[in-house]
């Protein structure tokens, strides 16, 4: 089957990862909902995706105290 089954640094949950998905693809957790990045294949290896990453309307300087 062309699935491999890695766990969610997060939640710990079983994810099943495409054997087409490669690294720098971004997937979401199915349990806790977290973005998740691959970072290695062979062994299957992902990493949580900040939330500054994706969400960096807030990263806006104060200058106007
Ligand atoms: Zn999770």
């Amino acid at each position: 089957m062309p699935l491999e089954i890695v766990a969610c640094p997060v939640c710990e949950q079983k994810l099943a990862v495409q054997e087409y998905v490669v690294v720098g693809v971004q997937i979401v957790c199915n349990n806790c909902g977290r973005s998740l990045r691959i970072k290695q294949r062979q062994p299957l290896r992902v990493e949580v995706v900040p939330e500054e990453a994706t969400f960096n309307s807030d990263d806006r300087p104060e200058s106007y105290g």
